[in-house]
């Protein structure tokens, strides 16, 4: 089966949404491929400039001059509820879309990133039904409230890696506290997002989500730079991040960074050897390896350390790249040509740094033109190496062993990042003194990756500023407002009575 022979088809262009009406955009015609096969599928027209601006004035319009953002609480539950039902009842060609760009799993899309997608909407519908205020009562005889509004106009970035289950946060944040928002998916992966909110304007207002398309360097740094954007919520990439907070900067713009990570896995000779091994695989190869809080850097207690790897090499061995759209296929194609080549050059760094390649590091050989390449783990030679301290952003893991929970500690704390981090062992004091030590946002213990929406989702260090869930989001989508009021009238004694 290929998409070729399947009815849904791909969009021949892809436009944007503004005011709940397509948009042309003015700018040059971006082609995009399909990374399985690495055929052109599509053609994206850039928003630019007056597009840009276009869509921000809709969204302003509708903000100030509309009754949405003073919509009961009964009646957005609704909407947001509706939101959801229109993902799932869409599910299937929604999910082939996002594997058409993507090249994710179609089997994950539609059991993972459809079901997140969709339930992102039911939980902020469920978030707000349940919010309540803050109030401080008699201090000196005031009664003095703290209203929450909306924050305005926000400006949403979402990357390529998961664009509708990440996308679709910031979207379901945004309106469940009452803004409006304008939408810019990375250039490489529009179409599930741009058929998202095709379907999303028969619920939504005109103006209330707005959708651009274009080159982050274009469309995206103009979103960012535009006057009436009120809140900036970016996920991607720490240097692209660096540069958007700097321009949103200019204008006090508060953002949200969710950005990258180089997360270690601590597996300690106390652990469940087999649920170790599985979360280690699972950490570092789900989602095609392009996750932000992939366990890249896999430590593990020297007295365990040579059977681990080999069983990890041997699980390797073993894993199916090949067809997104098969059943059996566990790891698919890299997002983009570009970024495939990216990954494999980590593999020429770490030969000259001294790393030994354990597996992979080439091409997948049986998959000539899409983007495909064989799931690969390296033996730092340190900490320092490139392929412990950057990036990757692909299935392409890398080992180091400790002696002790201090030096477990220190590896794990020794770089950059700080999103997330994993500690495999059965030993309590283990567990509490290692997750105790962590400088990441998060710590999973015993599980590969376990995303509790109440809770906040954020990294310390490069990985971030802000964090996303519950509370964070009502904090960051809403402006705070205090309202003092005195309990009786006040016997004032003014000036020049
Ligand atoms: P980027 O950080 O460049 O892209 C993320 C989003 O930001 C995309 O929508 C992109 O648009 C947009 N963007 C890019 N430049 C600007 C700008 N100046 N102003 C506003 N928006 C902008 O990711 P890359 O694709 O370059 O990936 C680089 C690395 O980032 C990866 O290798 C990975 O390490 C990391 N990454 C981390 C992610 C995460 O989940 N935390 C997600 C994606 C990447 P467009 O794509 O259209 O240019």
């Amino acid at each position: 089966m290929s998409f070729f022979d399947n009815p849904i088809d791909p969009p021949k262009l892809t436009n944007g949404w503004i005011n709940n009406e397509t948009n042309h955009g003015s700018g040059i015609e971006i082609p995009i491929f399909y990374p399985a096969t690495g055929q052109q599928v599509s053609v994206l027209v850039e928003d630019t400039g007056d597009d840009v601006d276009k869509a921000v004035m809709s969204a302003r319009q509708t903000f100030d001059k509309s009754n949405w953002s003073k919509l009961s609480t009964e009646k957005r539950i609704e909407i947001l509820e509706d939101c959801r039902q229109i993902i799932l009842d869409n599910a299937d060609e929604l999910a082939r879309l996002e594997c058409l760009a993507t090249g994710l799993i179609l089997r994950e899309i539609k059991g993972f990133h459809i079901q997140r997608a969709a339930y992102n909407f039911r939980f902020f519908a469920q978030y707000i039904s349940q919010a309540h205020g803050e109030r401080f009562d008699n201090t000196e005889g005031y009664l003095t409230l703290v209203n929450r509004e909306p924050a305005g106009v926000v400006g949403l970035i979402a990357p390529w890696n998961a664009p509708l289950a990440l996308a679709t946060m910031k979207i379901a944040a945004a309106i469940a506290f009452g803004n409006c928002a304008v939408l810019k998916p990375s250039e490489q992966t529009p179409f599930s997002l741009s058929k998202l909110v095709s379907l999303l304007k028969d619920i939504l207002p005109p103006g209330v989500l707005n959708l651009i398309n274009g080159r982050g360097s274009v469309t995206g740094s103009q979103l960012v730079a535009h006057p009436g954007i009120d809140r900036i919520s970016f996920t991607g990439g720490t240097v692209t991040g660096r540069q958007v907070m700097m321009e949103a900067g200019k204008q006090l713009t508060p953002c949200t960074m969710e950005l990258g990570g180089k997360s270690a896995n601590i597996i300690f000779a106390s652990a469940d050897y087999e649920r170790a091994l599985d979360g280690a695989l699972i950490g570092i190869y789900s989602n095609n390896g392009q996750q932000c809080l992939a366990g890249s850097r896999i430590l593990v207690e020297d007295r365990i350390f040579d059977k681990f790897v080999n069983s990890f090499i041997e699980r390797t061995k073993n894993i199916t790249v090949g067809d997104p759209l098969k059943n059996e296929t566990e790891i698919g194609p890299i997002a983009s040509k570009q970024h495939m080549e990216r990954i494999l050059s980590f593999a020429n760094t770490a030969e000259k740094d001294g790393d030994e390649i354990l597996v992979g590091g080439k091409k997948a050989s049986d998959h000539k033109n899409g983007y495909f390449i064989e799931p690969t783990a390296v033996l730092a030679k340190s900490n320092n190496s490139k392929t412990c301290q950057e990036e990757i952003f692909g299935p392409f893991a890398s080992f180091l062993s400790f002696k002790s929970e201090e030096e477990a500690i220190n590896l794990a704390n020794d770089t950059e990042f700080g999103l997330v981090s994993y500690v495999w062992s059965d030993h309590m004091p283990t567990i509490m003194k290692v997750s105790n030590a962590m400088r990441s946002g998060v710590v999973w213990i015993n599980t590969p990756m376990m995303r509790e929406l109440r809770a906040p989702f954020g990294g310390f260090g490069n990985s971030g500023v802000g964090r996303e869930g519950g509370y964070s989001c009502e904090q960051f989508y809403t402006e705070e407002k205090t309202v003092s009021i005195p309990k009786s009238p006040l016997t004032l004694k003014g000036f020049g009575r």
